[in-house]
């Protein structure tokens, strides 16, 4: 097992461990090294790195940039990311407020739908700045109206379903920039979720590449063992570094736990090979 977690979230966006019982948590499982990577918002990164100095475990800043591709949406990791600096938070200020006017838009739909009440019951589990469609499907499933997140997800919120809207995320390339403008690298998060053929994998490949992103999650907590071997084979013709992350939101949801990851397949160049504060952790075995 790996005892490195590149991908996980807390309440700053839709985990439901605060960032402290988060890194605990991660801690207790075995993880020597985190990021923390909260969709659209730093805001949890200095109390991480608080509990992590005192945990003695090694946390990478970390967020998770929603972006829109060819009217899709796609997830672009940042890692080693400067949480201070300025584009980056104006970028992420401006998905948060764009994700509010989203979560009307939302509600609307399902009062059509014959569901009242969403945006004032979202709200109550979006804890900080972040409102996403995780808090309106907690929402969902305290009213009755699926049994858990996951399924909420094939009935409501998606193309088709009631509480769907489409939505403008930031453009690939601004977030990649603001990302790298900081000093971090950007990963292309879970390719495997986003449902697309093989044509159009290979074009977001392409355009990930041409807009300056350096690594693809090759080991995710959403892939396949069958997908770690696909994206490996990505990553190796793309020339991109490696990345492994659970995706962890909590306990209460059916998400891959965290320390339980497997190595990344033989043949990876692993995304945190160059990093200085790797080498606290020289034992780590990095690749099967
Ligand atoms: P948003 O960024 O507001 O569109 O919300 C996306 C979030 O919804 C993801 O980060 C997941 O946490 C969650 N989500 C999306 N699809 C599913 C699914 N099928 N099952 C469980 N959670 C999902
Ligand atoms: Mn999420
Ligand atoms: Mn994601
Ligand atoms: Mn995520």
């Amino acid at each position: 097992m790996s005892k490195i977690d590149l991908h996980s979230h807390s309440t700053i966006s839709d985990g439901t461990y605060t960032p402290t019982e988060l890194v605990r948590y991660a801690s207790a499982q075995g993880v020597e090294v985190m990021a923390l990577t909260d969709h659209d918002d730093v805001g949890g990164l200095a109390e991480a790195r608080l509990v992590a100095e005192e945990q003695g475990i090694c946390l990478i800043n970390g967020v998770e940039i929603s972006v829109s591709w060819n009217g899709r949406t796609i997830h672009v990791v940042g890692l080693r990311i400067d949480p201070t600096h300025g584009d980056l938070l104006a970028g992420l200020e401006a998905i948060r407020a764009g994700r509010l006017t989203r979560a009307e838009a939302i509600a609307a739909e399902l009062d059509k739908a014959g569901v009242p009440g969403s945006l004032a019951g979202a709200r109550e589990y979006a804890l900080e700045r972040v409102i996403s469609r995780t808090h309106f499907a907690r929402f969902l499933v305290a009213h009755g109206h699926a049994k858990d997140v996951k399924a909420v997800f094939k009935k409501y919120l998606v193309k088709g379903k009631p509480g769907h809207v489409s939505h403008r995320w930031a453009d690939m390339s601004e977030a990649i920039a603001w990302i790298k403008d900081s000093g971090g690298v950007a990963v292309l998060a879970h390719p495997g979720r986003y449902d697309i053929g093989k044509n159009t994998l290979h074009a977001l490949f392409t355009a990930f590449k041409e807009a300056g992103g350096e690594a693809v999650e090759v080991v995710s907590g959403s892939h396949t063992p069958d997908q770690y071997r696909l994206f490996a084979d990505f990553a190796r013709q793309y020339d991109l570094l490696a990345s492994a992350g659970s995706d962890y939101h909590g306990p209460s949801h059916n998400y891959f736990d965290m320390g339980k990851l497997p190595p990344l397949p033989a043949g990876c160049v692993p995304v945190w090979q160059d990093w200085p504060e790797m080498a606290l952790f020289d034992s780590l075995h990095c690749c099967a």
